[in-house]
């Protein structure tokens, strides 16, 4: 989930994404907050150096479990139901991620536009496997 570009999502790229599709857009709309479909999908697992019981790490380690001896993820993304622990709100209706500004590089890697500007397919698919739970 990456909110800080959010001002610059095009409305046109907005508009792909359910439950957005033939709607207008607002700049002040943001899918990330009421989706939270890739929060609650994945094993979001990344370098144990992330995790803020390291020099420069950032992400709560409290938050975190032991996947190997150099990859942690964030707690309750290992098993199923998937459902990171910092995520807050209910997924499909309104969310957000209690450790924003320290959350790991695979939640700022995985954006809801690709690098060109287009939508990234892979959150529509996500929200629609998160309608059918
Ligand atoms: S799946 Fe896409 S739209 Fe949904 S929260 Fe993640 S990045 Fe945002
Ligand atoms: S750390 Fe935040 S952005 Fe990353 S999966 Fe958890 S709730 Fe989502």
């Amino acid at each position: 989930m990456n909110i800080l570009h959010f001002q610059a999502i095009r409305c046109n790229a907005l508009r792909l994404l359910p439950p957005y599709q033939n709607q207008k857009c607002s700049m002040t709309t943001n899918p990330c907050q009421t989706c939270g479909a890739c929060c609650a999908s994945f094993r979001v697992s990344f370098y144990w150096g992330e995790a803020d019981d390291a020099p420069g790490g950032t992400v709560p380690a409290q938050l975190t479990e032991a996947v190997s001896p150099f990859l942690r993820c964030m707690k309750g993304t290992a098993s199923q139901p998937v459902r990171c622990i910092a995520l807050k709100g209910e997924p499909g209706k309104q969310v957000s991620c209690s450790i924003y500004a320290q959350r790991p590089s695979t939640c700022r890697e995985f954006d809801v536009l690709e690098a060109d500007g287009s939508p990234n397919p892979r959150c529509a698919e996500l929200r629609e496997q998160l309608l059918k739970r």
